[in-house]
Order: C-alpha cells, then sequence, then structure tokens
C-alpha cells in the first residue's frame, strides 16, 4: 500500500481495503474497523467533506468514549463497525430523508 494515496474516504474505497480507525483521545486509543463504501455514503448524506484534510477526519466519533476524531489509515483487516450504518437501500433513504427534513 505504500505508493498508494488516501486524501480522501473513497480512496479507501478506490483501493479495496477498510478504514483503521483509532480514537485520536490518547488514553482511550479505541480502534474500529469501518466499511469506507458505507463511511462515505454516511458522509454525503450528513455532507461532510470527505478530504481528510478538510476535516473528515473530525466526524468520526469513538464508540467507546464518544470523543470526535479519528486516526485513519489502510488495512486488510475484518471490519468490526458492523452494526452503525443503515443495513439496506431503503435504510439509506430513509437517513437521507431525516438529514434533510
Ligand atoms: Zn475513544
Amino acid at each position: 500500500m505504500g505508493s498508494k494515496k488516501f486524501r480522501t474516504i473513497h480512496d479507501w474505497s478506490r483501493h479495496g481495503v477498510n478504514i483503521h480507525l483509532t480514537c485520536i483521545n490518547g488514553p482511550c486509543s479505541h480502534v474500529g474497523i469501518a466499511d469506507p463504501h458505507a463511511c462515505c455514503l454516511w458522509f454525503r448524506a450528513h455532507r461532510w467533506p470527505i478530504a481528510l484534510d478538510a476535516g473528515a477526519w473530525r466526524h468520526f466519533r469513538c464508540t467507546k468514549c464518544g470523543s470526535k476524531g479519528a486516526h485513519l489509515r489502510p488495512t486488510d483487516m475484518v471490519i468490526t463497525v458492523v452494526d452503525f450504518f443503515p443495513v439496506d437501500e431503503r435504510g439509506w433513504q430513509a437517513l437521507v430523508r431525516r438529514l434533510r427534513s
């Protein structure tokens, strides 16, 4: 993965790897592995920037301590954040409706 660029969340999806998230709260440092495709949809639904240098990393909230912000890196590890995102197209549509109402 050395030469691949990871500047936006979409890059993880494009390179076919998962997102390794580490809580920025040092004493916590909780780790989660997320599906980049689901994260992309989630960020688009909320109209958040997907570029890391535009602050995308700030929108990840730790499921353990609640801190906002995460360090991101590519990983081949199995996804552990499984029950967070909508499970199907209907769920995604309902989310978008909720956010835009
Ligand atoms: Zn944490």
